[in-house]
Order: C-alpha cells, then structure tokens, then sequence
C-alpha cells in the first residue's frame, strides 16, 4: 500500500456528468496504479438542489463503468458539525472575523501563492485578486471551499485531482490550509473536457451524462476506455485498453495539458471494437435489457432467434441502438420501409415481377437455409436470364425495408420461410 489518497468528490445536484465521471476515473486510476486508496465523498451541502435520484444514479454510474472506492461514501451534510470549530480556531488566532452571525477569513493582500500543478506545472496566484473568504455563512452554514479544506484534511487526501473549473478556488483553499496548519496536498487540475467542435459539452453533442450513454447501450468498458483517452495516451498509442492494463501504465503528469474534445463517433467506434471482441452470448441479455427498455416484451423475445440475428449483425454495429435499428424486421412485421429503397428496388414494374417470380420459386425449397435459398435464386436467375440482382435487391428491402444489412441469405433463413413469402408478396403487387 502506498500513502497516496485520492478522493473522487461529486455534488449530487445532477447526473454524473461525462467531465467528472473523467475526474473520477482519473483518480481511481492513479490510486489503483501506486496503490493508494481512493476515497469517495458526496458534498451535498447545497439542500436545495442535492436529490437523493442523482446520488443514487452516480454510485450506480461509478459502479457499472468498473469503479469502485475503498472508503466512504462520506457524506458532507453529515459532518456539519466539525466545521465550526475551525473556524472559531482562526477567529482566536485573529486570522478570521465575524460580520454579524458571519465568520470572514482576513486575505493579507498583495501575497503570492505558487502551486506546483502536476498537470500545468507552475502557477502563480496573487491574493490582490482575493477578496476575504466567507468560511461560516451568516444561517450558520460553512462555505464550501471552508468544508472541501477540512474533509480532505481530515480524509487525509494527498493529491487533488480534479477539472480546471477548480483552479480558481485553489488559492483559496491553500490559504486555508496555511492558517489551520495542515499540509498542503499536491494538486493537478484537469483541462475541460469540450464538445467536438470547440464549444462547452451539451446535448448537441450526443449527451453530457454518464446515465445518457448506459440508456442508449454503449457497454461500460467502452465509455471508459474512451474518457481515459481524453486527456491521457497510451504510451504504446494502442488505444484499446481495460481499465487493468491502463492501471499498468497510468500517471497523473502524463495527462495532457490541453482540452480535450469529446467525440461521440469515436466513442461509437469503440464501442463497436468492444462488442466485436464479445461473444454473442454475452450480448445477448444486456440487448434483450435494451429491447425491454424500447417497449418490447421479455416474453416474446425468442432467446435462440435473438442470438441467431446478433451473430449476423455482430460486425455491423456500434451500440445496442443501432442494432435495434439494423434489425427492426426481424421482430416487428410494420418495420419502416425506407423511401430511397422502395424508391430504388421496389417501385419498379420489373422489380415487382421479379419479386413475385422469386417468391413463387422460393415456395418449393423444401428446407429453408441460406445455402438452399441461393441456390433458388441462382438458378432462378439461370432460367429467367436475369441477373441475380434483380431478384436479389427488391427482396432485400422487401423482407426488411432497407438497402443494406447483414447477408440477404443468412437473414432470409433466420426470418423463416412463411415471413419471407409473405412480404415479399406484399410488396410484389
Ligand atoms: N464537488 C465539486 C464538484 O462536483 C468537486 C470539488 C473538488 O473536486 O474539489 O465539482
């Protein structure tokens, strides 16, 4: 074990935003890498706008995308007792004064405070820019860089690590350290994390919330791998790693002193590298959770047919919602019909004929697999003289709406014979 202790620190006046949940793992990383123990503590002060549904959803969060602490939950609002007597220590020292029911931290002006950022290296602070700080608010509250100082004193917090939002409270609170005697821990502030083109992260650019991502399907290990990438390179460049090998490689100087941009189709790519290193076994519940959740019914999802349609699908998709799109024919008979594919195969005269010829044939194969079925269209295509395509494109978008997809054979057999014919004979009318 070593002494180093991180503390992961969120307000539950929100859902575990994708910034934070990056501070989280960034502390849980170096805290596993040397050792150390990270600490998690919720300050929820703020009684107005800390919910007990956002607290739940960030342990949850922390939890699904593989990160766990060692102590705590400490909760703030449970220590509100041990803050005061700071502050009446400072006001004996003649550090501090009161202002009414108020005790009032006296800044000296014009003293410099150098921090030695682990991530941005020197900065210089000046207390001309300080005015004097509220530590016990005049309902008897403390201020809330009065509260973080005396927590991550008593947690025993090493290094603070955290977003460069924070920067600006630092001085602050070394101040605070220096006047009650504590040690001054080490500190690295993290860039912001932005949207792809340059502007503050919103729902534009695909989501801000952790919550966001697990209910549209992207797999935990993929948003991590991806956030522990904005900001932190390998040093080999490969750029799919698990949270244990990153644990190998992982240091608080190495983040990037720059801002990172987050990418949603890059995260998609991921995920789709993690999906395609599962087996379709092991996707097969957290898709049917996906199904459950877009309103299908556990009961009438056929576990072996599910199985049968991710095997085929498993290279083309990135998320478990792209997937439900791909294969919308497979489990819904009223699956969209797209319009630039009805346009291109099945508005034809010829198109129908052909539908209609291929369905007619297709009636006679006895047992329905892929290889049978190509045969029939092959030789279909021999007698006729018409290029196979031409019975093979409307059929496409006839048994599923679209232009594109999995192998028309492979998904012919997995529908089965009597839902084929069918639509195909729907449509060749
Ligand atoms: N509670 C603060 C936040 O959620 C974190 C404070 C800190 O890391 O020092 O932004």
């Amino acid at each position: 074990m070593s002494n180093v202790r991180v503390r992961f620190a969120p307000s539950p006046t929100g859902f575990l935003h994708l910034g934070s949940a990056r501070t989280a793992l960034f502390n849980w990383l170096y805290a596993r890498r040397v050792g150390g123990t990270f600490v998690l503590r919720i300050e929820d002060t703020d009684n107005q706008r800390s919910k007990k549904e956002f607290l739940d959803e960030i342990l949850k969060d922390l939890k699904w995308m593989g990160l766990d602490w060692d102590e705590g939950p400490f909760f703030q609002s449970e220590r509100s007792s041990l803050y005061m007597p700071h502050a009446e220590k400072l006001l004996e020292k003649g550090l501090a004064y009161k202002d009414g029911e108020a005790i009032i931290f006296k800044v000296a002006d014009d003293q410099i405070i150098e921090v030695e950022d682990l991530i941005h290296g020197k900065i210089i602070f000046n207390t001309k820019e300080i005015k004097d700080q509220v530590l016990i608010k005049s309902d008897g509250s403390p201020a809330y860089n009065f509260c973080c100082v005396i927590d991550d004193n008593d947690m025993g917090i090493t290094h603070i690590v955290r977003g460069d939002d924070h920067l600006s409270n630092t001085p602050k609170q070394i101040l605070f350290y220096k006047a009650l005697g504590f040690n001054v821990p080490k500190f690295a502030h993290m860039p912001l994390m932005m949207g792809k083109d340059g502007t503050k992260l919103s729902k534009r650019h695909g989501g801000v919330a952790v919550f966001e991502y697990k209910q549209e399907g992207f797999l935990p290990e993929a948003l991590a791998n991806y956030l522990m990438l904005l900001g932190w390179m390998p040093k080999d460049g490969k750029e799919i790693l698990a949270l244990d090998e990153a644990v190998k490689q992982f240091d608080i100087s190495d983040i990037n002193n720059v801002q990172a941009k987050f990418d949603v189709d890059k995260l998609k790519w991921i995920n789709g590298e993690y999906i395609r290193q599962k087996k379709a076994e092991e996707l097969r519940a957290p898709i049917m959770q996906k199904m459950e959740e877009e309103g299908y019914r556990k009961e009438n999802i056929d576990k072996e047919y599910l199985l049968r349609i991710i095997e085929l699908y498993k290279e083309r998709f990135r998320t478990f919602s792209e997937f439900l799109t791909l294969t919308t024919c497979f489990f819904k008979d009223d699956y969209v019909m797209d319009e630039k594919a009805f346009q291109k195969n099945l508005s034809k005269e010829e198109s129908k004929k052909c539908l209609a010829e291929f369905a007619k044939a297709l009636k006679e194969v006895k047992e329905f697999t892929s290889k049978n079925i190509e045969e029939c269209c092959r030789e279909l295509s021999e007698r006729t003289e018409i290029k196979a395509a031409q019975f093979i494109h409307p059929t496409r978008t006839a048994v599923s709406g679209m232009l594109g997809g999995a192998g028309l054979f492979e998904m012919m057999e997995v529908l089965g014979k009597d839902k084929v014919i069918a639509r195909m004979e729907k449509w060749s009318i």
